[in-house]
């Protein structure tokens, strides 16, 4: 296979999810010359809930991309169910539900629009340091080179940089599309149904174009108690949850088979970093699906490592500061996301104590104004940006 060697850019962005195209997006209006490598050749679904927090829409929004332009619809509230058990909750705060096969489309596009280059199909199989800067090769063989490189893989580790393994470590995750028959979506309008089983949890909420998605977490052990099906899975997740049977009383798939992804390492932290990478998004931190906060998170740190990068900051410093924003919000979630899997009590607390779906909710956030309050803590990290 002939090597062919690509020319040098100032930042090569590895991975074109949320944080990627955001980093991309951000370091070109500031000016540099981005590289932006993306496996996937075309636009694709992805293993996720698709719940948009209102930060994520507001950081969405500052990139002039619009989750409503893009046919969002609007959630205002979770309804949590364990076995017929239900406990009610108004989020507090707007959020949207969109699907990703939109949504990162939207985001490369709005990267390309800035003067990013974005190359498709590229699958990035191995990163070296160089004496000024970083070398990137492709499967096909081809060699792009930058003084700054950001891994943004999300949830696939890259060949010699794989993550700790995290806090929760034995969830697989599957996703689903259905057309729910007309009642059942009408009363779905606006919620996001939460139903709690044997050794997991799942969400159902609409998405655009009339489609319901429903998305899960597993242990492991219990999806081979299931014999690996996802059929077997789907009976015992009705068997367990009686209004989950309701809902999808009518329901037809529509894909032909679940999108499903393994070995997620929730609870990840920002960890000290001295080889000089920056790592974004699902790469630095991972917080448990269930608080519906891991895209705005890879936005977060997508233009959290821009304005750091801008005023001179290491990857290392970037970490501290992330580590400092999220510690205790993962710490909780991860928490809690143990709880959901293996005592369902939380449903009848969160019954007998309404407030706590939405305490817990406003504590897993990406804290309010986290870009404007990292100045602080930057310098208290030494990054020594008086600026
Ligand atoms: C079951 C589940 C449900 C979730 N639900 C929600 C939710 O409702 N709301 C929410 O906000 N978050 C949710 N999340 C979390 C959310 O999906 C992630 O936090 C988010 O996608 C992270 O963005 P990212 O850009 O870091 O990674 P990703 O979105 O994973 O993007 C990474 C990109 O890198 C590309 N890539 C990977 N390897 C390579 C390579 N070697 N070379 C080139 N390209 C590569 C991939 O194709 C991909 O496009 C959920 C996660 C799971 C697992």
């Amino acid at each position: 296979m002939s090597n062919t060697r690509a020319s040098a850019c100032d930042a090569l962005v590895i991975g074109g999810g949320p944080a990627g195209a955001a980093l991309g997006i951000a370091l070109a209006q500031s000016g540099r010359a981005v590289k932006l490598l993306e496996q996937s050749p075309t636009a694709h679904n992805k293993v996720c809930g698709e719940f948009l927090s209102h930060e994520a829409i507001g950081y969405l929004e500052s990139l002039r991309v619009s989750p409503r332009a893009l046919g969002a619809v609007a959630i205002r509230g979770v309804r949590l169910h364990a076995h017929t058990r239900i406990a009610t909750c108004e989020l507090p705060f707007p959020a949207l539900s969109l699907t990703r096969r939109a949504l990162d489309e939207a985001l490369l596009h709005a990267a390309r629009r800035e003067g990013v280059t974005v190359l498709r199909g590229q699958r990035v199989e191995g990163l070296t340091r160089t004496s000024d800067g970083w070398q990137a090769r492709v499967v096909a063989g081809a060699v792009h080179a930058a003084r700054d490189a950001f891994l943004a893989t999300g949830k696939q580790d890259l060949s010699g940089y794989r993550r700790p393994t995290g806090k929760q470590n034995n969830l697989v995750g599957f996703k689903m599309y259905f057309r729910l028959a007309a009642a059942q979506l009408e009363a779905l309008k606006g919620w996001v149904e939460l139903f709690l089983f044997p050794g997991g949890y799942a969400g159902l909420q609409m998405v655009e174009g009339g489609q319901a998605n429903l998305c899960l977490l597993v242990t492991r052990e219990q999806f081979a108690r299931c014999g690996g099906a996802w059929t077997a899975l789907l009976e015992h997740m009705l068997q367990s949850s009686p209004p989950l049977r309701v809902w999808m009383d009518g329901a037809e798939p529509v894909l032909d088979r679940p999108l499903a992804v393994s070995s997620i390492p929730y609870g990840l932290l920002p960890a000290e970093t001295t080889d000089g990478l920056w790592r974004l998004g699902d790469q630095a931190a991972v917080i448990p699906s269930f608080s519906g906060d891991g895209m705005s998170m890879a936005l977060h740190s997508a233009l959290l490592a821009a304005m750091m990068l801008a005023r001179g900051a290491t990857p290392a410093e970037f970490a501290r500061v992330m580590r400092a924003q999220f510690q205790d919000s993962i710490q909780l979630a991860t928490t809690v996301s143990r709880m959901l899997v293996s005592a369902p009590v939380v449903a009848q607390a969160a019954r007998m104590w309404p407030g706590l779906l939405g305490r817990i909710a406003a504590r897993t956030r990406v804290p309010t104004n986290a870009l404007l309050t990292a100045h602080p803590l930057l310098r208290h990290n030494g990054a020594g940006l008086d600026g």
